[in-house]
């Protein structure tokens, strides 16, 4: 059974009444393009770019961020990889940030605030995603924005780094979509007025989540109330979708939910277009996806949306899944 999941892997990603979504992977490291290649991704949609930066005491040259991404979007051509700029903080410490002695590093200066203070890191990161970007089919992710005012800035700097390499004489896509990720409750709430500024959003669940509910992703503590589930979030996530639809561009959903069989059917409800997951959980995904009805998903979620707790939104999915699926 699990062979025949892993062969049909490479068949699109379609319901039985024919909306198809784009499926991707979240990957941290080039070595695991060939398991997203055979899982029949159509891309990366999120590379976390912080391995590089870790477990070192000085930052990686442009020269050596260039050649890592310049090899990862070769070897992806002609399907895409999405490069997420720095997101480090909270559960990922450079030695900068070690010494800043934040009580509350989640709250702090973390991913894009890191990024906008450390421009030298930043722009030397860009100029090697720019630089990439000549090698296959690249986006520029931006994580943590919380306003308008942060992204306008991130973008100013990535045009000021395009003139250099236009200076230069150095290669690029010029256009390269530009996106974010939407994991803050006030980037949900905005979104309409970001998605006016951007090609695509990327909704970062796990984020979102534990910012929404105010549950630390990392503490055990309360992970019983860390719930994908909650209406808090399905109508989050809901507006966001919206939002992105009305103003035209695309929406992915690249957190954990996105891989949660129970949470799948809800999200295409919303009419998402794109989801990016653990290259593992690829084949297993999109066989479900191909025995899914999604007039189903879409009356499902209506119900959903009229839900208040946690409880009923469970049986409500649980109840569809074991009746329809
Ligand atoms: C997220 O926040 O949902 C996400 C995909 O990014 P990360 O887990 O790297 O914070
Ligand atoms: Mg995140």
């Amino acid at each position: 059974y699990q062979k025949s999941i892993r062969r049909q892997s490479t068949l699109p990603a379609e319901t039985l009444d024919g909306y198809r979504i784009d499926v991707q992977a979240n990957i941290e490291l080039v070595e695991e393009v060939p398991q997203v290649l055979d899982g029949g991704a159509d891309g990366v949609g999120l590379y976390r770019t912080e391995y590089a930066f870790l477990n070192r005491r000085t930052s990686p040259t442009e020269e050596e961020l260039y050649d890592e991404y310049a090899q990862l979007a070769g070897l992806l051509s002609p399907r895409r990889v999405v490069f997420r700029t720095l997101d480090v903080g909270a559960d990922k410490m450079l030695s900068e940030q070690s010494q800043l002695e934040e009580p509350n590093p989640a709250l702090g200066l973390r991913a894009i605030r890191f990024c906008l203070r450390h421009q030298d890191v930043f722009r030397r990161q860009l100029r090697a995603i720019l630089r990439a970007s000549a090698h296959g089919t690249a986006s520029l992710l931006f994580p943590m924005i919380s306003g308008l005012h942060e992204l306008r800035q991130a973008k100013h700097i990535l045009n000021e780094v395009r003139a250099e390499l236009d200076a230069a004489g150095q290669p690029y896509d010029p256009d390269m979509p530009v996106g974010i990720m939407v994991e803050l409750p006030s980037a949900v709430l905005i979104s309409e007025a970001l998605a006016q500024e951007v090609d695509f959003f990327s909704i970062g669940t796990n984020d979102l989540i534990q910012y929404s509910l105010g549950i630390d992703r990392g503490n055990k503590h309360v992970s019983y109330l860390y719930q994908p589930l909650h209406p808090a979030i399905v109508r989050s996530i809901k507006y966001v979708v919206d939002s992105a639809h009305r103003m035209g561009i695309s929406v992915c959903v690249c957190g954990e939910v996105a891989s949660d069989p129970y949470c799948l059917p809800i999200l295409l409800g919303m009419q998402i277009d794109a989801i990016s997951i653990a290259p593992q959980a690829i084949p297993g995904i999109k066989h479900i996806l191909r025995r899914t009805n999604m007039e189903e998903c879409k009356e499902l979620l209506r119900d959903v949306l009229s839900a208040s707790t946690v409880s009923t939104i469970n049986r409500m999915v649980k109840e569809t899944i074991y009746n329809r699926f």
